[in-house]
């Protein structure tokens, strides 16, 4: 017999993959239509699914390694579909506000860090929150100036639409901020005497940025490693940056050419700016089924927390204001054209009723004059929609990209914003999905902690992590279990035109899977925040392990 070429690669090929593992007596949920569930599933040592079920038998003439995983539970590897990922690099190197109680604890944590500083850095730190504080109005540089009176300070909000510095820090900005006079899509917070207080609000933000020393190509690398590094631990084996600059893609490409990613990255160039003129030159970048770009993501609006989100009316608890468009519909109308001009996805930030209708606006033109882009085009967030703009996303075809943490985030102060009318359209989960929108669910981090188990927790139950509310937040808008599960991993894969090739455990799809504690498609809820990532595999190696996982392969 004479090999042809292609059989002759198929022999060698399964040579040097094997052995074959297989991993048995598993509780293993595929988020595949044909056999939602079963107890074993094979994929070999280079990383593709072979078989699942009773069709592993059909291998037994390869070598196989059989892992007995007594029982223990099986899910597709999480994909979070809006991450920030080198946000959460540098938030591992960062003071982390998160969780704090007051303006004097974040004082006690800063100066705790400061110790390590060298004397003229700045520091930059990030996630407080005003409604975690007894007195829940923004912070002044006062609160930090006497801590603080030489070195700056800058501290992003934790939603990432807000920065609070110290008077060092408003020194070094080079904009004189003397006057009454605001800046176009942002907002410079004044006094009674005009005075800027400190805090900055989305592209106010960028005159205290743009004065901060930008981090060493050491301390970048050491950042996206400690991001890896996290991500597999809660397991994470795929994730959609939300908004990469050229100079990250390049970071990205070496990490992948020295073999060291762990985690599949998809691409939202950042806005109108080198990586979309990139993108827009040469088309779709994929480097093999780990690290691939052909979207780009734009901004409507500001977000809902510092009522930077564009309302379509006031404010229910700031009459007068209706927060703000990151720039005029025209310009965002342009934006979305020319990117669809050029073949590409376009996932947009939109919180507010009116940013979302503005991007409604915007999607609905840009289908009209470019019919042949591939579309699934996105919008982030989706956060407060006006009842009549729901159906409007089913009926566009766009993918709803949403975060079940901001959710249960925001609730304490969600209707305070918006008040009980527009609440109905607020977080809309389940009207979305019954509408047939595609669900693509994440985390925003380091917005929001990366674990998609919390997120799992919060479609499902609609609570924090303390149980609160009983019964769960608008509970009419939870997920079901099933449902949630496929937001987290084939609902993001389609997101990012993977759903082929990830997202689901089937024959031929990469061995992308996380091993867990118990079986959070039947624990109770509580015990769903409990259940512990034992192992993270990505293309079928191993790249995390907790410690009570014991021997795996
Ligand atoms: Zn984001």
């Amino acid at each position: 017999m004479i090999l042809t070429l292609p059989l002759l690669a198929a022999v060698l090929n399964t040579a040097s993959c094997d052995p074959v593992i297989v991993l048995e007596n598993a509780v293993i949920h595929t988020v595949a239509e044909a056999s939602p569930r079963v107890d074993r599933m094979a994929f070999d040592r280079c990383g593709e699914i072979l078989a699942t079920g009773d069709a592993v038998d059909e291998l037994k003439d390869r070598q196989l390694k059989l892992v007995d995983l007594k029982g223990r539970t099986v899910v597709p590897g999480f994909i979070d579909a809006h991450g920030h990922l080198m946000g959460l690099g540098f938030q591992q190197l960062q003071p982390n506000l998160m969780g704090t109680g007051s303006k004097a604890d974040i004082v006690s944590v800063l100066k705790a860090f400061e110790t390590q500083l060298p004397e003229e850095a700045w520091l930059v730190g990030r996630g407080w929150d005003q409604n975690d504080w007894p007195e829940k109005a923004f912070p002044t540089r006062q609160d930090l100036d006497q801590a603080f009176p030489e070195r700056p300070v800058w501290l992003e909000r934790i939603d990432g639409h807000a920065g609070w510095a110290n008077s060092a820090a408003l020194a070094q900005a080079d904009r004189d901020f003397s006057g009454s006079w605001q800046p176009e899509g942002g907002r410079i917070v004044r006094d009674e005497e005009g005075q800027p207080t400190g805090v900055l609000v989305d592209t106010a933000m960028q005159f205290v940025e743009g004065a901060i020393p930008s981090p060493s190509a050491d301390e970048t690398e050491l950042a996206l490693d400690r991001a890896l590094t996290k991500a597999a631990s809660v397991g994470l084996t795929g994730v959609h940056d939300a908004g990469t600059s050229l100079a990250t893609w390049a970071r990205y490409e070496k990490k992948h050419r020295e073999g060291g990613l762990t985690l599949r990255v998809y691409a939202m160039a950042d806005g109108d700016r080198e990586m979309l003129a990139r993108l827009c030159r040469s088309g779709h970048i994929q480097h093999d089924n780990w690290l691939w770009a052909r979207s780009v993501k734009f901004y409507a609006d500001g977000a809902l927390g510092s009522r930077g989100a564009a309302l379509l009316a006031d404010y229910h608890d700031d009459p007068g204001n209706r927060g703000l468009l990151i720039q005029p519909p025209e310009a965002l109308r342009a934006q979305v054209t020319g990117a669809a001009g050029c073949g590409l996805q376009v996932n947009i930030h939109a919180i507010g009723d009116r940013g979302n209708r503005v991007v409604l606006d915007a999607y609905a033109r840009a289908a009209a004059s470019h019919p042949d882009n591939p579309g699934r085009h996105r919008i982030e967030h989706v956060q407060v929609v006006a009842l009549s703009d729901l159906e409007r996303i089913a009926e566009q075809g766009l993918v709803a990209s949403m975060q079940p943490t901001h959710a249960t985030s925001d609730m304490y102060w969600a209707e305070d914003r918006v008040g009980p009318q527009r609440i109905r359209g607020a977080y809309a989960w389940a009207t979305l999905e019954k509408l047939g929108v595609p669900l693509a669910l994440g985390s925003d981090f380091p917005v929001e902690k990366p674990d998609p188990l919390l997120g799992f927790y919060a479609s499902i139950t609609r609570r924090d992590e303390s149980g609160w509310p009983e019964g769960g937040w608008r509970a009419e808008e939870a997920l079901n279990r099933q449902r949630a599960l496929y937001g987290f991993t084939l609902g993001a894969a389609y997101a990012g035109f993977a759903e082929r090739v990830i997202g689901s455990l089937e024959a031929g799809k990469r061995a992308d899977l996380v091993v867990l504690s118990a079986d959070i498609m039947e624990i109770p809820e509580e015990q769903i925040l409990k259940t512990r990532v034992l192992a993270t595999v990505v293309d079928g190696r191993v790249v995390f392990r907790h410690a009570d996982a014991g021997e795996l392969w």
